[in-house]
């Protein structure tokens, strides 16, 4: 028997492989694991990938041929292959769809590279006429940009240059001390060009620092790990906010380099991996890469490739990655960091697989037989309770490095303050207090408010009537600054209406409000502080990310607005006040993890606060003081957060006493959304009985015009989940084909977070 066939899995969204004939002149070079250009349908020519080289002719088609060999192998070794088909198998998701997500494609909207780059000011023939004497006189009555013009030439002497050259954009604001829209206005009048060029690695092994000595609990965390790795695959390390958590990765990572292996260090947002990324550098150097889903289709082959090669061929052994790294094809990892593993930016979403990171980094260590490192000062449940049972190795760091404190929480009740009519707008006085002692001592703040626009809706005075999409079924968030109201779900927008579509009225007024509105009145109130915003709406532009956190860490800002963008990881020196300003929304959230949710977002935006030497202090928004969590934020008390959680969690029967899986059904047609859903949910329960919860409408029961329905399937950690997923995915087939395929979609989430 000849193997002249090859199952082939193409990445689009179809079930299982495809049987194709391998062509003669190609024999040899097709074998499992290499990419291989294929014809589909009748026009198309896909890249898939082989999976098995067999000699057993399909039955009842007559295979197409092969029609080239893109790759021949190396690119996908065995255990990447098992990880792929690993994440298909229990994430219900199909290998194409797989496949689709880990290779990085042609077809990507040009990436970019924000890693190795950093914003640069050079000055343009304006300036340098300007500085001859010869200009228009551009900056007469501006002393402070003249300032600026004489540091940028000062600096540029200082390393030996002469202008116009290049300096660091975060240079030039420190030295100059800081006026960061000054440096805006010179570029608006063309006196500088400002430019995002690259920063080239250390290579210079003189340059390279050995890692910072440990302090004493750093050290016996560091050998509790390495001890706790000899019988345990995954090690949980509970560290509290600037314990050094970072600091012990570094110590871990260089051991792995020293015995060959390769490291992956993942964290949740691309954000976080431009400041540890600088931290990294100076241990490693070059021998570090950083890999996110915006770089561009080349960089991205590149790592691929370097990641894949064999031991001490110039293989790269260290990449800090977001969650798609997790599909790079390491030769031999070593050790898969988790860091903020409780985050749930780890969770993919859309479109299928809708993995985990987390869980799915524990996986591929296990097939790599490596070890996995979890780290958060405020870990999941699920890890906690995996931790505490056994199943992980635990290691706890309880005190901050150098011993420094831990923020003072207090709470400020914005209920009684309205009673007292003490509110100024939506500050309380001790939040406003707080603010102004730090601007005062010339301290940094960051107001956190988890939720971006103006106001959150608009209201009738008189009927109660709210604007809503009208392709969603949820109301519109008004944004000032465009005099729009947005739809959050579909980014559909509209002006607002002058009066009431219910009753006529032209009472309309907002309610609640959104960092837009804080932004805003911050100012009113502080009219000589310098405040920025940092959130969806204002981070589009291709470098306002950098300029941002680069302004604050310089010291160009002194109050930073945020969204969840600026709660997690983030390290700045001269931060010591911290405001939430609603608890609680966060609190009463509709989902079953909200509480766990809000200990973590408070913890998380509190340990951003007196980080080096001062105390930080941080202030809570809210009109229920006596909220259980809130008590819980107040002591740092993690594990009262855990042990009350973990109650309810029993109670209520949701993880991690048990695994979901949540089916969501869509339809254009509510009517036959709703047979749909009926019928499905039967075919479930006559396998899994009370298992089957639903179907009922989510949260938000309309999103782009579709309907959606869910069913949420509760198993017992006794039943064999891959039985049950088995099950589902035949009667998810079985509901398509049943609707008479008249545009139904149904769609499987595992542990949905
Ligand atoms: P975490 O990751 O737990 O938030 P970091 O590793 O960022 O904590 O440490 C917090 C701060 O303390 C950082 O500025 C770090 O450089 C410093 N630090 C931590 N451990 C040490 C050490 N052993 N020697 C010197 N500095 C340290
Ligand atoms: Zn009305
Ligand atoms: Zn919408």
């Amino acid at each position: 028997m000849k193997n002249e066939f090859a199952d082939i899995v193409i990445p689009l969204a179809v079930a299982g492989s495809y049987t194709y004939r391998i062509p003669s002149h190609l024999s040899g070079k097709v074998i499992r694991g290499s990419r291989v250009a294929v014809p589909f349908g009748p026009r198309r020519i896909y890249t898939g990938l082989v999976i098995k080289v067999h000699g057993t002719p399909p039955e009842n088609f007559i295979p197409r041929d092969i029609s080239d060999v893109i790759q021949t192998s190396g690119m996908m070794n065995d255990r990447f292959l098992d990880f792929l088909s690993w994440l298909a198998d229990y994430y219900l998701s199909h290998p194409g769809e797989v496949l689709k997500a880990a290779i990085p494609s042609s077809d990507d909207t040009p990436g970019r590279s924000l890693t190795r780059e950093e914003l640069h000011v050079i000055a343009t023939p304006a300036f340098m006429a300007e500085m001859a004497g010869e200009g228009g006189n551009l900056m007469a009555r501006a002393p402070r940009q003249r300032e600026i013009a004489d540091t940028y030439i000062r600096l540029l002497l200082q390393t030996g240059l002469t202008p116009p050259g290049f300096v660091k954009r975060s240079d030039l604001v420190k030295a100059s001390g800081g006026i960061s829209s000054t440096l805006n206005a010179m570029t608006a009048k063309g006196l500088f060009r400002i430019e995002a060029r690259e920063i080239t690695a250390i290579t210079d092994e003189s340059q390279i620092s050995p890692p910072a000595a440990l302090s004493l609990p750093q050290d016996e965390a560091y050998e509790n790990i390495k001890r706790l790795f000899r019988d345990h695959e995954v090690v949980l390390l509970h560290g509290v906010t600037s314990s050094g958590k970072t600091e012990l990765y570094i110590h871990l990572i260089r051991e792995q380099l020293e015995q060959g292996k390769q490291v992956l260090y993942m964290l949740p947002e691309i954000a976080l991996t431009t400041q540890i990324i600088e931290r990294l550098r100076k241990h490693f150097g070059a021998a570090i890469e950083i890999y996110h889903s915006r770089m561009t289709t080349k960089s991205r082959m590149d790592i691929w490739e370097r990641v894949n090669r064999a031991a001490g061929d110039d293989r790269l052994n260290l990449v800090l990655g977001v969650r798609s790294s997790l599909f790079l094809p390491f030769a031999d990892l070593g050790l898969v960091i988790v860091d903020e593993e409780h985050d749930s930016s780890y969770k993919q979403y859309d479109p299928s697989p809708r993995y985990h990171a987390r869980d799915a980094a524990m996986m591929l260590s296990r097939i790599h037989g490596a070890r996995t490192l979890l780290g958060s000062a405020t870990p999941s449940l699920e890890s906690y309770h995996n931790a505490v049972t056994g199943r992980y190795g635990l290691v706890e760091l309880k005190t901050r490095f150098g011993d420094v404190m831990m923020p003072a929480m207090m709470l400020a009740d914005t209920r009684e303050a309205g009673r007292r009519k003490a509110m100024s707008s939506h500050f309380a006085p001790q939040m406003l207090n707080a603010v102004e002692e730090a601007l005062m001592k010339g301290e940094q703040v960051i107001l956190f408010q988890n939720r971006r626009g103006f106001s959150p809706y608009i209201i009738c005075s008189e009927c109660g009537w709210v604007p809503g999409c009208t392709n969603c079924s949820v109301s519109y968030t008004y944004h000032k600054g465009i005099d729009k109201m947005v739809c959050h779900y579909c980014g559909k927008s509209e002006k607002p209406p002058h009066s009431c579509e219910a009753c006529g009225s032209t009472g309309l007024v907002t309610r609640g409000f959104g960092t837009e509105k804080i932004e805003e009145e911050i100012k009113l109130i502080f009219p000589s502080a310098t405040v920025a915003r940092m959130d969806q709406d204002t981070t589009r532009g291709r470098n306002s990310h950098s300029i941002i956190l680069s302004d604050f860490a310089g010291g160009a800002t002194d109050i930073l607005i945020g969204t969840q963008m600026i709660s997690k990881g983030l390290d700045f020196e001269n931060l010591t006040v911290v405001g939430i300003l609603d608890a609680d929304s966060m609190l009463h959230f509709p989902d079953f993890r909200a509480y766990e949710r809000s200990f973590q977002m408070m913890e998380q935006v509190s340990g951003r606060a007196g980080r080096r030497t001062r105390r930080g202090k941080v202030i809570i928004q809210t009109g229920d003081p006596s909220h259980m969590i809130l008590k819980q934020v107040l002591k740092h008390d993690y594990r009262a957060m855990y042990l009350t959680q973990l109650e309810e969690r029993e109670l209520f029967g949701y993880p991690p006493f048990t695994r979901l899986i949540r089916i969501t059904l869509k339809h254009r047609d509510m009517t036959r959304l709703n047979q749909s859903a009926a019928r499905f949910a039967v075919t479930l329960r006559k396998r899994l009985g009370k298992a089957v919860l639903g179907p009922e409408y989510p949260h938000v029961k309309q999103v782009q015009k579709w309907f959606l329905k869910t069913v949420l399937v509760k198993l017992g950690r006794d039943l064999s989940a891959s039985k049950v997923k088995e099950m589902i995915r035949a009667a998810m087939e079985a509901e398509i084909k049943l609707s008479g395929n008249s545009g139904l979609r149904i769609n499987a989430d595992v542990d949905p977070q």
